[in-house]
């Protein structure tokens, strides 16, 4: 394990224990002064969102849900379940109706609406989005077997003649049958060990026909729904819904990253190798300038290099956003990002975004630890960079497998040293069969222990965090564990 510390920057001294592991440290006077970095004249900042928006939107997609049981209760929901076939029936179109909701709900999760995904960041709403969508697919199930039970419980023609007599006579069945096709598909390859099979370029492709899949089913709502009819307070909500969805998704998926990139170009201004694997790709263009971008946030990038293209890589910007330029360092993990090495200065960018809430507008506190292991430092490197700090508020702490892997260390090292800020390298490999976020040399500590002994006063820090899943579950116990609030604790996942 090496520490380095650019607080008393200057000479190492090897053997020091810090954590009650043996470290290296950067004491004051010596020939190991880091290298000098740029630093980033940072561009007009955007204020947060108030914390009660991010209750405000949960609060909607509730309202919504329980919009469409009122209206089913309106419609005569509860009258209909005087009767056997009347209650399957009728639990049908309840169900049907919020499997419905909940679909146009998941798709809006996705939608990348600004102030959505600022309030609840990428990944969670990520998740939310699963659980949601799983919800929804199960209920649609339901509607499937409950309105075919009830119209074959007052029929001679049998369950099965039943459910052919529905799918074939009445109107838009057909398209929603195709629809449901479509969505079981998307259901069974998100299926955690279906996904783990796929590429994610078919994984991701496959997805994409849940917005067929919706759309197909739309018709039969509209022609045969007496729920979707039956009172011009339902028809006008039901197409606000519709057409709220859809705008957004055209809006913030399609319309505003086009004319974001299109307005005024944007291009490869240096590609720079960044040890053997992995790249520093900084592009550049009048358009940055109004681009709300802040340290931490992560766009999704599309180099206009060829065939593949149109295929969008997230990638965190590596240095904080000056108005002029965006930066980013990735490692070469696959095609995709292998191929940033292999980038012209002049190729064409287009950029989706920025996203996430890893960044400054969600600290609490005035001292900052942030925690990155491996290419995670990516986003930490930007913070670094920008956050607002007084000599000793920032500690950042770089977990890598071996000193030669730490990507961007030298950068990381002359910004401390020139903020005032604590860099250390933790460096080993895991420790075999243990959740930790510690190297195996360090398996006689305890996660919250060790973290303890590199900041003391955790409980009074803000920790951001970036890695892989299990490290920063094993950072974010610790920390918890440290005394960090919940809130405290800010989090990006470099996968969905
Ligand atoms: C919010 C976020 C920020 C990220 N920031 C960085 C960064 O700063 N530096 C860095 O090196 N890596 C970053 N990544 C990871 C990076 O996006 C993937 O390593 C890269 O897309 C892999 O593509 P590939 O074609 O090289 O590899 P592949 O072999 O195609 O994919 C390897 C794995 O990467 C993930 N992945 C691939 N394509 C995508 C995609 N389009 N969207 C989401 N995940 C994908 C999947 O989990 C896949 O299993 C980030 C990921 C996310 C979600």
């Amino acid at each position: 394990m090496v520490q380095t510390d650019p607080v008393h920057r200057g000479r190492t001294v090897a053997g020091t224990t810090v954590a009650g592991m043996t470290t290296s440290t950067i004491a004051p006077g010596g020939s190991t002064a880091p290298p000098p970095v740029e630093m980033r004249r940072t561009p007009r900042r955007h204020a947060p969102l108030p914390r009660w928006w991010r209750d405000a939107t949960a609060g909607a997609a509730w309202a919504v849900t329980l919009a469409v049981v009122a209206l089913w209760v309106a419609g005569g929901g509860v009258q209909d379940l005087g009767s056997w076939a009347g209650a399957l029936t009728s639990t049908g179109r309840l169900t049907g109706l919020v499997a419905s909701a909940l679909l146009l709900v998941q798709v809006l999760l996705m939608a990348r609406v600004p102030w959505v995904e600022q309030a609840w960041g990428q990944d969670e709403l990520a998740r939310t989005h699963r659980l949601v969508g799983f919800t929804s697919f199960t209920l649609l199930l339901a509607h499937i077997v409950l309105i075919t039970l009830g119209y074959a419980a007052s029929s001679t023609r049998g369950v099965w003649g039943t459910a052919w007599d529905l799918v074939v006579t009445y109107p838009g069945m057909l398209l929603a049958t195709a629809g449901t096709a479509a969505l079981v598909m998307v259901v069974v390859t998100s299926v955690r060990r279906a996904r783990r099979r796929l590429r994610y370029e078919s994984w991701h492709l496959i997805h994409l026909y849940g917005y067929l899949g919706a759309g197909l089913v739309l018709p039969h709502q509209l022609w045969t729904g007496a729920d979707f009819l039956d009172s011009t307070t339902a028809t006008v909500f039901w197409w606000g819904l519709w057409a709220t969805t859809a705008a957004a998704v055209l809006a913030f998926r399609v319309g505003l990253p086009a004319w974001r990139s299109l307005r005024s170009p944007i291009r490869v201004l240096d590609v720079r190798p960044e040890g053997p694997g992995a790249t520093t790709v900084t592009v550049g263009g009048h358009g940055l300038r109004h681009l709300p971008a802040r340290a931490g946030q992560f766009f999704q990038w599309r180099f206009l290099d060829g065939p593949g293209w149109s295929r969008a890589h997230p990638y965190s910007v590596s240095a904080a956003p000056d108005g002029r330029t965006l930066r980013l360092t990735a490692e070469h993990v696959g095609d995709g990002s292998a191929r940033l090495a292999t980038l012209r200065p002049g190729t064409r960018v287009l950029l989706e975004g920025p996203y996430g809430r890893l960044h400054g507008g969600v600290r609490t506190r005035r001292k900052v630890l942030l925690i990155g292991a491996g290419i995670g430092i990516t986003p930490l490197r930007a913070l670094l960079e920008d956050l607002p700090q007084g000599p000793g508020d920032v500690t950042v702490v770089h977990r890598v497998r071996s000193r030669d892997e730490a990507v961007l260390a030298d950068e990381l090292r002359a910004l401390a040293a020139a903020r005032g800020a604590r860099y250390l390298q933790v460096e080993g490999h895991r420790i075999a069969g243990r959740a930790s976020w510690l190297p195996s040399q360090a398996a006689h500590l305890s996660d919250r222990q060790a973290l303890l002994d590199i900041v003391p006063d955790l409980a009074d820090h803000d920790v951001f965090v970036c890695g892989n899943d299990g490290w920063m579950e094993a950072i974010r116990t610790a920390a918890l564990e440290g005394g960090c609030p919940p809130d405290a604790i800010h989090r990006e996942r470099f996968a969905y």
